[in-house]
């Protein structure tokens, strides 16, 4: 068995963060993927909030910057939405997740594709994997909402989910390039949204549901075509998958394992944004590790969980969400009230969290000194 400092489960956002970080430190880090390459069929829509681009720098290339957001109603409705200096970032998400493991390469990490986990034994030294003929000190998860490696340490895995659905397609026009285009439609995409997105190469179209309702993905796009022109437009792929939706998962400490991102149910319940926290997370875990593993520094699961987000706010408005489903009427009505257009500004605008003072004085601040809405 070869022997190695880090074995990480999983080439996405998390993994491989985690894995530049701990190899450029000098552990000797394999990530296992089990697809043919890294970025292969992404299953996200990849918009990342404006501070993952203040603290990663990725090449413009790969990301497209995008300042406002558009909110319809069911009846097409709409207002819309920014905060001066803030953006979005679309992406080429197979160019990025490429970009990613090209950083954790050339940092010293080694990143075998189509090589899928299937189990481990805990031995003396760490973990081994016996599919891999490979001894690991240290053992991360970062393979996704269904991780195997929870199911193997028998650890609290993800139970709630939404479905998420999306086609790519070239030629729509009469979308405005510099919006998230976000559509209420308790008829479409019960307990969460659909979107429109002008991407890096071609247009995101998807929605996403609380699992108990399966996505009606063509009925919205029919929707759509009523204020967007489908007339030169052809669909060009799909994507799909679970997103963990229950919050943050708490399990306890894991001899010489973690779990990151997704496996670990870091995504926020209400924005459906996993990225920014796998990325961030899977960074910080990585140094902790190299430390621990070269230096005799602290456990380094004791460090993450001090920093795991908690969603318990979003949580409670998640699970009010989908209890209550506002039929599509009162979308309609809502969307005219001040008071909900702050509350969306708030949720989309606020990623520091919305119980902070900020956010609350925003939201409680009177029509007439919001200069951030533009209402049509
Ligand atoms: C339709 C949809 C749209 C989304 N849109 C957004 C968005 O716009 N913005 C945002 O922030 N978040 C979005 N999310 C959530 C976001 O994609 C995830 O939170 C994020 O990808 C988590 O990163 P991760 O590295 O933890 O997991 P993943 O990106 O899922 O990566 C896990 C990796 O592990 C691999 N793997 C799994 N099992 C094994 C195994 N047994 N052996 C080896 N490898 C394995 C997988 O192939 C995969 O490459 C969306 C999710 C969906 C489904």
């Amino acid at each position: 068995m070869r022997q190695i400092d880090l074995a990480i489960i999983g080439g996405g956002f998390a993994g491989l963060v985690c894995a530049q970080a701990a190899a450029v430190r000098g552990a000797k880090t394999v990530v296992f993927e089990r697809k043919p390459f890294i970025g292969a069929k992404p299953h996200t829509t990849g918009i990342l909030v404006k501070e993952v681009a203040d603290r990663f720098d990725f090449p413009e290339k790969f990301v497209r910057k995008i300042h406002k957001v558009r909110l319809y109603s069911p009846n097409l409705n709409f207002i819309d939405l920014h905060s001066p200096g803030y953006y979005f970032l679309a992406t080429d998400t197979t160019g990025l997740l490429g970009w990613l493991a090209e950083q954790a390469a050339n940092s010293g990490a080694e990143i075998r594709c189509d090589s899928t986990f299937r189990d481990c034994q805990k031995n003396p030294q760490g973990w081994s994997l016996p599919d891999f003929t490979v001894s690991a000190r240290y053992l991360v998860g970062a393979d996704g909402a269904r991780s195997r490696l929870a199911s193997t340490l028998q650890v609290p895995a993800n139970r709630k989910f939404l479905l998420g659905v999306e086609q790519e397609w070239d030629n729509v026009r009469g979308l405005e390039p510099d919006f998230l285009h976000v559509f209420l439609d308790s008829h479409f995409a019960r307990g969460y949204i659909g979107w429109a997105v002008p991407g890096v190469h071609g247009t995101q179209i998807g929605l996403a549901t609380s699992e108990r309702h399966a996505p009606r993905l063509d009925e919205f796009i029919g929707r759509l075509r009523k204020i967007f022109d489908f007339g030169d437009a052809t669909c060009t792929g799909q994507r799909g998958g679970l997103i963990p939706a229950g919050g943050t998962l708490h399990h306890p400490p894991l001899a010489s394992a973690l779990l990151l991102g997704d496996a670990a149910g870091t995504v926020s319940p209400l924005t459906a944004g996993g990225i920014h926290p796998a990325l961030e997370l899977g960074r910080l875990a990585g140094v902790a590790i190299a430390n621990h593993l070269l230096d005799g520094g602290p456990d380094p699961w004791q460090q993450i969980r001090r920093q795991l987000p908690s969603y318990a706010f979003k949580n409670l408005l998640r699970r009010g969400f989908e209890t209550l489903t506002p039929p599509n009427a009162l979308l309609d009505f809502a969307l005219n009230q001040p008071l909900f257009r702050r509350f969306a500004q708030t949720v989309f605008f606020h990623h520091r969290g919305l119980l902070t003072l900020e956010a609350w004085r925003d939201l409680l601040r009177l029509p007439d000194a919001n200069r951030d809405f533009v209402s049509l």
